[in-house]
Order: C-alpha cells, then structure tokens, then sequence
C-alpha cells in the first residue's frame, strides 16, 4: 500500500500523539497544574499556561460537533474518497478535533451523534489517521482502506484458453483485426513516488511532475501530473487476455509505435488500466507485422491517456 496524499509532518511537540496512533492508542495532552485539556498538541496549558502538560490515554469517545460532506475533492489525491465527511468531533474530555468521517452514510450523520475512534491505516509505513465512525459500527473493520492500490492481473486459470495461430496461417491473422477491444487489464496506481523515480530514471524533473506545492498552486491540473512516457511504459504492467497466441516463430521484435499520443493527463494517485485490439496484419518479405492499438485510461475516465500503435514483427 501506498500513500500519495499530503501527511501530517511529526513535530517534536506533536510526536507522541502520532505515535500513539500507530500503537490505535489516542494520547491527548492534560494539564497537571489545573486539570484541563489541550489539543492540539501544544507547550502550555491554554487555561493556566503552566508548562506542565502529560500525555494521557483516553477512549476516544465523541460526539460530532460539525460537518461538511466534499464533493469535489480538495486535492486529486483525495479523489479515492469522494464525497469526504469533514468534520469537527467533540472528544468526551471537551477538546475539538479536525477529522473526517468514515463508514456512516450522509442520512445517517446528526450533529450531536456520538462516535467511536478510527485508528485508520493509510500507508506501509504503519502510520494511521484519526478518524471517527458511529458507536453501532464496526470500528476496526474501517481501518483498512477500501481500495488497495493495485488490483491482480486475472489468473490464468480464469482466462479463456488463447486462441492459437499459426504465423503461416494468413486468413487466420486477418481475422484477429477488429474494431473490437479486448476487456480491461488489472489496475496499476501511478503515485507520486513512481513518478518521481522516473522523473531520475529519465532526467525530466519538470516541476509538472515533480513539484506537488508547485503544482497545486500553477498547474492547470492542479496537481503533479505523471509524464506521458511513464504511462506508457506502465503498459508492461497491465494484463491484457488478447484471446489469441501466435506460433510458429523464431523471434518476436517490439518494432516501435506507428502513432503515440497522450491525450488526457494522469494526475498523481490516479488508477490506470488498458486495453487493446489488433489494428492491422501486414505481410511481407521480412516478417509479419502486428499492429496492436493499446489505449490507456484513468479507470472511470471515457478519454484516453495513452493511445499506442504498437507493432510487433514476427520473423518465422
Ligand atoms: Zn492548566
């Protein structure tokens, strides 16, 4: 699992509060001097102003205070989480939290409603989020995120059996070409780490890509975009059943693209997945030339991001 969404940076006054989250342990300051309760995590007593505040664990008991439900996200990294209930909870010990809701319906939110804590894993790392659910639900099956980032290719087993031709077997070959694409391949996340390491690999760190402040703010995307090159490349990652094999060659040459084209971009975080048809068969003297048209979307996305006339030579 990753994680492209903008976290919270530790401070060494904020730290164990974060730390506690990892451990699904909610630690808030309390003042020794006066008894009150502070968050966020701060120095002093908002009350007294003693410098003598101690972690405390408490139950994460709430009851929700204010909400707002986003149906545009804030950023496209939050576009997994659409519509997002944001909210203001009131812990039990009287301190306000900023926090978003999870697992309730939008009919099922009142103000005033109590809550259950969320300790909400949101990368690798074993960092989590705090997040609030309804006492009636269940809290611990709400920790794990909904969508993992990258879905299996089919298994083989499930696939059709391929359809296999022989290269020498020309009406067989016209056959294949077809207006018709092939079902959509597993689903490959482009992250912004991802983007990044290609960014080095390729030596374009263009801002675009590279630069998420940057981007927010100047994009027109409003985000860092993944370069076009990249999403093509990630075509080697996506599964596609063709439903045919060819046989009887010797070698089989990635003879380049006819046309290459990246007509949508790809925001950072976003869900891809591709499919195919064969466009031409042509043959000639030197081998037998496949056009393959593989176009690449964001899932959901009727516009391609990537559309490529790939050809393939098959030498008998
Ligand atoms: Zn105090």
């Amino acid at each position: 699992m990753s994680n492209n969404k903008p976290m919270p940076v530790p401070t060494q006054i904020s730290a164990p509060f974060w730390e506690g989250l990892k451990a699904r342990r909610l630690l808030i300051q309390q003042c020794n001097a006066c008894d009150h309760w502070n968050f966020y995590p701060r120095r002093h007593c908002t009350v007294c102003l003693e410098h003598d505040l101690a972690w405390r664990e408490v139950d994460g008991a709430a009851t929700l205070y204010s909400y707002t439900v986003t149906r545009i996200a804030t950023l496209p990294d939050f576009m997994d989480e659409m519509p997002q209930k944001l909210a203001v909870v009131e812990l039990a010990q009287g301190v306000r939290i900023n926090t978003n809701l999870v697992g309730l319906a939008e009919d099922e939110i009142r103000i005033g409603m109590p809550l259950q804590p969320v300790f909400a894993e949101v990368d690798a790392k074993g960092n989590r989020l705090l997040r609030f659910t309804g006492v009636d639900k269940d809290a611990a099956s709400l920790e794990l995120p909904p969508a993992q980032d990258s879905e299996p290719a089919p298994a083989a087993s499930e696939q059709p059996a391929a359809r296999q031709i022989d290269l020498n077997d020309e009406a067989a070959l016209q056959s294949l070409v077809s207006e018709q694409y092939s079902d959509w391949s597993n689903v490959v996340v482009v992250d912004q780490a991802l983007i990044d390491a290609f960014a080095q690999l390729s030596g374009d760190d263009y801002w675009i890509h590279t630069d998420p402040e940057r981007a927010r703010l100047q994009s027109p995307f409003g985000g860092t975009i993944a370069h076009g090159a990249l999403v093509q490349v990630l075509q080697s990652r996506m599964k596609m059943a063709l439903g045919f094999e060819i046989t009887g060659f010797s070698t089989q040459i990635n003879y380049g693209s006819d046309r290459l084209r990246f007509p949508a971009p790809v925001p950072a975080g976003s869900r891809i997945h591709s499919r195919a048809r064969v466009k031409k068969v042509d043959i000639s003297s030197r081998g037998t030339q496949l056009t393959l048209e593989l176009t690449t979307h964001v899932v959901g996305q009727d516009r391609p991001s990537v559309i490529n006339d790939l050809v393939i030579l098959y030498l008998a």
